[in-house]
């Protein structure tokens, strides 16, 4: 992973001539960004931990798994977010773990836990490094150092059971490795998000993830029967039947937890049969407000196909949802693109009975193509973004959801505080996870950098999420909620429901240790 950067450096990309146009005569992009210092200048704190304690934490893991190096700790700073890059690319590398400590069992982790707690140390679990969120820049303050606990050695496939479809697997396992393995046995997880290529499966349950084929194969939350979580207080083990009468699931308090409560140390996952069928299309509908009542009837009525993604209309004409051909000639079109897929039993049945609903709601069959483009093409964006970074353009994604009554109101309140914050950004939106009762709106903005783009962003993506909430959608649909969301969760929860998690955090993690500042607002005087 490029770490300053997005993924596999080999699979950088060029600015098409077509992009740098639509930079500079629309956006008015006139000058380079700040190209990335070289990783040996990044600007470190010293290392804080005394050389006592790192021994300490060394006789638990191994002297091997207890890393200090310059290099170590650049690529455990912060997440993936386009501020995050946007700090690394200038050198600052202030948020940085003083060690990355890597365990290699439930016990070792537990036995970590038990050790900062008594000596004061934050632990930042990290698993892929690709939060979006400031998941994983924890507070300092009031710390005796900061480790990022690296779960990258607990990375096995414990079980399958295949009568009952579930895997078992430990936490840092990166998502290609677990089809991989799973393959081997004619199965799926069928979680494809975006950050398919690096993120964990104990990372999608810590923070909700939500994959490109929701519809078929539901959120990643949907797919978690039980989880194994090491806590400062002892272990939870949770999850002993699909689902139980036997009072509030406990299961919901970890998903999503964002490693503020324990460390998830194994997951029990639904998996289904591989698909020996895949079939992918595009359909065009005249506005988003038909293709939207389109996706709403398939989500209401059936069939849903695996794979549901309605682009809005200045993301069709830009061809978004077909990355690998953006500004190889000609625009995505007119109108917006709906890509549909189709995998597993009965994929032709489903495929014809939801055209013939798509038909019936005004769309436009467009053939294979535009669903293979897409299929081909699902992983390409994120690198689409340093180059975006490096002409002078800060380009970020940001998302919500909400009832269908509700979703246009919320699709303008979003772009009319995006417009006001930056002047005449470039606001793209698609229908990405649907739901009977709602949908998610999934955003990509790209603006001119102007001033300090970081300060000029955060000023644009908190106009965004205060209409988010003045527009009564959810602060986050699946990029969970870190530091940057910590404000408008703890308003969705009022503060009643902030006390909870505060209780739920002091009675887990009475140090507070586990990544201080995200998720949980500190208890403020009574
Ligand atoms: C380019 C890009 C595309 C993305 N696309 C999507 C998408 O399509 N759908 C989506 O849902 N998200 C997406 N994300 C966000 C991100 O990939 C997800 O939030 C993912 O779940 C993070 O997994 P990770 O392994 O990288 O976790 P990390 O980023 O390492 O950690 C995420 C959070 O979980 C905590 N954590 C990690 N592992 C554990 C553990 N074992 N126990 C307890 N806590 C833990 C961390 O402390 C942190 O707070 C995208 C991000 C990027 C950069």
């Amino acid at each position: 992973m490029l770490w300053s950067g997005w993924g596999d450096p080999a699979k950088a990309r060029e600015l098409p001539e077509q992009v740098r146009r639509l930079l500079h005569d629309f956006l008015g992009v006139r000058a380079p960004g700040t190209a990335a210092v070289a990783l040996e200048s990044v600007r470190l704190p010293p290392v804080a931990l005394p050389g006592p304690l790192l021994e300490a934490l060394a006789k638990i893991v191994g002297s091997a798994h207890v890393l200090t190096s310059h290099e170590a700790r650049v690529r455990h700073t912060r997440g993936k977010s386009t501020p995050d890059l946007l700090r690394m690319r200038t050198g600052d590398g202030s948020d940085a773990p003083d060690a990355v400590v890597l365990p290699g069992s439930h016990e070792e982790v537990a036995e970590l836990l038990r050790v900062c707690s008594a000596e004061r140390v934050a632990v930042v679990p990290f698993g892929g490094g690709t939060s979006v969120v400031g998941g994983l820049a924890a507070a300092r303050s009031g710390f005796a150092g900061v480790i990022a606990l690296d779960l990258g050695r607990l990375d096995r496939l414990l079980s399958v059971d295949l009568e009952s479809l579930v895997a078992s697997f430990e936490p840092g396992v990166r998502a290609p490795e677990a089809e991989r393995l799973l393959a081997g046995r004619g199965l799926t997880l069928g979680h494809f998000p975006q950050s398919f290529e690096y993120a964990t499966l104990g990372g999608f349950a810590a923070a909700r993830s939500s994959g490109q084929a929701s519809a078929g194969y539901g959120r990643f939350d949907d797919m978690v029967m039980g989880l194994t979580v090491a806590t400062p207080s002892g272990t939870l083990d949770l999850g002993r039947a699909p689902k139980s009468a036997a009072g509030p699931d406990l299961r919901q308090l970890v998903l999503g937890s964002e490693g503020a409560f324990g460390v998830i140390t194994s997951l029990r996952l639904r998996v289904r049969r591989a698909p020996a069928e895949r079939r992918y299309e595009g359909w065009r509908f005249g506005t988003f407000a038909e293709g939207s009542a389109a996706v709403r009837a398939l989500a209401q009525e059936g069939p849903l196909p695996t794979v549901l993604r309605l682009s809005d209309e200045t993301e069709t004409m830009i061809g978004l949802a077909k990355p690998d051909a953006i500004g190889s000639g000609g625009s995505g079109g007119s109108g917006c693109l709906l890509i549909a897929g189709y995998e597993g039993a009965f994929a032709a049945e489903r495929q014809a009975a939801a055209s013939a609903v798509l038909e019936r709601t005004g769309g436009e069959p467009l053939g294979a193509e535009p669903g293979e483009a897409w299929e081909h093409g699902r992983f390409s964006a994120p690198y689409l973004r340093d180059s975006l970074l490096a002409a002078g353009a800060t380009v970020e994604t940001l998302e919500t959801a909400g009832f269908w009554a509700n979703l246009p109101r919320l699709y303008d309140a979003v772009r009319l505080a995006l417009a006001g914050a930056l002047g005449s950004p470039l606001v793209m939106c698609h229908i990405s996870h649907v739901y009977e009762t709602g949908a998610s709106l999934y955003f990509t903005v790209v603006t001119a950098q102007e001033g300090d783009p970081v300060e000029q962003w955060e000023r644009a993506k908190a106009a965004a999420s205060a209409a988010i909430v003045e527009a009564g959608g959810t602060i986050t649909h699946h990029h969970g909620v870190g530091r940057e969301h910590r404000d408008a969760y703890a308003a969705e929860l009022g503060p009643v429901g902030v006390s909870v998690l505060q209780a739920v955090k002091a009675r887990l993690d009475p140090a507070g240790i586990l990544n201080p500042g995200v998720l949980v607002p500190p208890a403020g005087p009574a």
